[in-house]
């Protein structure tokens, strides 16, 4: 299994950083066993197209809408994104979740959609500082991922890749510490298993505050398959340095 490490530009960049950005980017060829990739807004797929394509390197979206083609004004579908080479998809990021009111119905939908357009849907879970502090991180994790086997299915859910990203830890700076992403990761992967989707299908990722100094660390903690990386994949140099501690 290939260590994966995805960018998230969130709602960041400009044709011109994005060229600086992405030719450093191109310059550095993943090692053999890590699976690298961009995920960008929108307008900024062409851009990423151009610069990457023919190298190992993939670019994604960060969001797709919960309906095929037609008359959804100011969506952009599954079909579209395949169409522009995207290998993955966020979907269910917490700022999705918390600012635009995504529910589980919603991400459910969307994670059909891309599956069925063949982009990888990257799945994002996670609790909130108050979960976390009040020890109900466990039920809402698993609140998370019931929601999406009940209506998916296991074998739709087998085919997402899953990234741990607590709240918390998301652009604050403040990583989780690596006992607490083992912990995590082994309780979604317990609870994934007990809903029936495969042991060895399961692809899970952490995301929050990963930067090369911590990437190491990260890496290191058993049965954590990648990372997703925020603000630290606009840094020149500091996504190439993740992906060198992969
Ligand atoms: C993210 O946006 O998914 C993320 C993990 O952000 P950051 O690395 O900036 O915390």
């Amino acid at each position: 299994m290939k260590k994966i490490v995805l960018g998230n530009w969130k709602s960041v960049g400009d044709t011109a950083s994005n060229v600086v950005l992405l030719t450093a980017l191109a310059q550095h060829a993943p090692a053999a066993g890590v699976e690298l990739g961009v995920c960008v807004p929108y307008p900024y797929l062409p851009q990423a197209k151009a610069i990457l394509e023919g190298t190992e390197i993939g670019w994604g979206a960060q969001n797709v809408s919960p309906f095929g083609a037609g008359a959804y004004t100011g969506e952009v579908h599954a079909g579209m994104l395949a169409e522009f080479g995207c290998r993955y998809a966020l979907v269910g990021h917490s700022e999705r979740r918390q600012y635009f009111g995504e529910t589980d119905e919603l991400i459910a939908g969307k994670i059909d959609r891309l599956l069925a357009a063949n982009v990888r849907p990257v799945v994002c879970v996670g609790e909130t500082l108050a979960e976390r502090e009040s020890g109900a991180w466990r039920e809402m994790l698993e609140g998370q991922v019931r929601a999406l086997v009940t209506r998916l299915g296991v074998d739709k859910c087998a085919r997402a890749w899953f990234a741990y990203e607590p709240v918390w830890a998301i652009g604050t700076g403040r990583s989780a510490e690596p006992r607490d992403i083992a912990e995590a990761h082994a309780f979604l992967r317990r609870q994934l298993v007990a809903l029936g989707v495969p042991q060895r299908d399961l692809v899970l990722l952490y995301g929050g505050s990963v930067k090369a100094d911590n990437a190491q660390s990260i890496f290191a903690v058993p049965g954590c398959d990648g990372v997703l990386v925020g603000a630290a994949s606009r840094v020149v140099g500091e996504f190439a340095a993740i992906a060198a501690a992969a």
